[in-house]
């Protein structure tokens, strides 16, 4: 099993457009964050947590080239709009692929890509997407999953589980049962997208000590900021915690 970060950045991405801030010009590629992003790959089947606008860059910085399903946390615009880009990956695969969420993220997904699901001319083609609600465990790609009910501000999302990785972005809160099916993490992933307190996601003055109660062998910080140099951060962490970077393999097995 192995976790691939295709983006660790903020809906802004790093370089933020019209700062010259030493993040956003650093020559480190560890502070060049695109939109937040992973996947999840086991044997031949491969998970994507979200589709951001930059999946096709995504997709060809690591040589991603075959999906299986995606699973969605919700749908604001830095976690869905490259769901469009799932065409390729469904002429690589031919067939369509299935589309995981609440069922709030299927109705939006429906909606905002409304084309996909109507009878129109194909044109250059249409994603091919089968919304699939996820409402408790299910077997994905030879993977136990299970969504993870979190707060994003009011909004409830979803985090998920996968085996014993999960994958928590967009979260400012986290319900004490849902707490309790984030214990005996190998890696987890969490948000942390400034360094101080923010109203609809961790600081990571807060994700710190969630990460500490949750006790995962190893933690890595994701929707990061140009508030954090990669290097002098990663200086600062306690062990066992560290900022994800894009493009960044971790293998679990
Ligand atoms: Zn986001
Ligand atoms: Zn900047
Ligand atoms: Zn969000």
């Amino acid at each position: 099993m192995r976790m691939t970060i295709l983006g660790s950045g903020t809906s802004h991405g790093v370089p933020m457009i019209g700062c010259r801030c030493h993040v956003c010009t650093s020559t480190d590629p560890r502070n060049r964050r695109l939109r937040p992003s992973a996947c999840v790959t086991n044997g031949s089947e491969t998970v994507l947590i979200d589709a951001t606008p930059e999946l096709r860059l995504q997709a060809l910085a690591v040589g991603l080239d075959r999906l299986h399903a995606v699973l969605v946390t919700h749908t604001h615009a830095d976690h869905i709009m490259g769901l469009d880009d799932i065409r390729r990956f469904n002429d690589l695969a031919g067939r369509s692929l299935p589309i995981y969420g609440s069922q709030e993220s299927l109705d939006d997904i429906r909606r905002i890509f409304q084309y996909a699901f109507m009878e129109t001319q194909m044109g250059g083609g249409k994603p091919r997407l089968d919304l699939a609600l996820l409402d408790g465990t299910a077997r994905i790609c030879g993977m136990d999953v299970t969504p993870v009910p979190v707060l994003h501000g009011s909004l409830p999302i979803l985090a998920y589980r996968i085996g014993d990785v999960a994958y928590v972005t967009d979260v400012n809160y986290i319900p004490p049962d849902s707490m309790a099916m984030l214990r005996g993490l190998r890696l987890l992933v969490l948000d942390a997208v400034r360094p101080l307190a923010h109203s609809t996601h961790f600081g990571l003055e807060q994700a710190v000590p969630i990460a500490a109660e949750l006790g995962a062998e190893r933690t890595l910080f994701t929707h990061l900021s140009h508030a954090y140099d990669h290097a002098k951060t990663n200086a600062m962490l306690p062990a066992g915690m560290e900022l994800a970077y894009d493009g960044q393999v971790i293998d679990l097995d």
